[in-house]
């Protein structure tokens, strides 16, 4: 069986047969203030218990909803945050975590929160990139791929979504690319005040539409 590593919630990790997967990227997407970046620090807070978590942050994650959540101060000095202000900066951050990996002792997990934010914002700029270095958003997921493989960790790349034209499907921005190379996906549905679902979209050993419930609490999730 492959490796999970705990979501922070054992009735969550028991519902998505485990936990999250070690070796792979796994997707969430979800619409604005669905809860990606609440699970993602919650997540991360609870792996720096015992090791180092990276949490690439293109938005901005709130340092009082960080205070909310965590316990102490050696904690929090485990997750490692790398600020990514442009698309520019988010391709050079992925560059240079890939080139460090090996450096940085006991990486328990990365995250990408949110790898879409820049390119969507940055249409222009992403035209020029592309001539000089290829399609870059593929190099930087191939980049994260490989960190999840080599370092037997799993990778987790936060993604947004867009309302499909004649119909009200939200779907992941950016393509297929990532729809690829990640081998779990899974989306955060509201379904009530605090309340979201996460459901499987696609994994390797859990059936499709699956539904995880958990809740956005003042101390985190539950
Ligand atoms: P975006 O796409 O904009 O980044 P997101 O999916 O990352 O959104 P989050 O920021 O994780 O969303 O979640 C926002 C939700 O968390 C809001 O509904 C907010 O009310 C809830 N929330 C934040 N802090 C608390 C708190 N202290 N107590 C309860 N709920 C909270
Ligand atoms: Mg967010």
């Amino acid at each position: 069986m492959n490796e999970r590593v705990s979501t922070g919630i054992s009735r969550l990790d028991m519902c998505l047969g485990g936990g999250i997967e070690t070796g792979i990227i796994t997707e969430i997407y979800g619409e604005a203030g669905s809860g990606k970046t609440n699970f993602c620090l919650f997540m991360a807070i609870n792996l720096a218990k015992n090791g180092t978590v990276i949490y690439i942050d293109s938005e901005g994650v709130s340092s009082d909803r960080i205070a909310q959540i965590t316990v102490d101060q050696s904690t929090l000095s485990n997750i490692k945050f790398f600020r990514v202000r442009s698309y520019d900066e988010q391709l050079e951050t992925v560059t240079k975590i890939a080139n460090l990996s090996q450096a940085i002792p006991d990486i328990r997990m990365i995250i990408f929160d949110t790898i879409t934010a820049h390119y969507r914002a940055e249409r222009d700029k992403r035209a020029e990139l592309r001539k000089r270095y290829g399609n870059t958003l593929t190099y930087q997921i191939e980049m994260l791929n490989n960190l999840a493989m080599n370092l037997i960790i799993p990778v987790i790349i936060v993604n947004q979504v867009y309302t499909e034209k004649d119909s009200s499907n939200v779907l992941p921005v950016g393509g297929s690319g990532l729809a690829h190379m990640a081998k779990a996906i899974l989306k955060i549905e509201r379904t009530g005040s605090g309340r979201r679902d996460i459901v499987v979209i696609k994994h390797r050993s859990l059936p499709e539409q699956k539904r995880c419930s958990f809740t956005i609490t003042e101390k985190g999730i539950e």
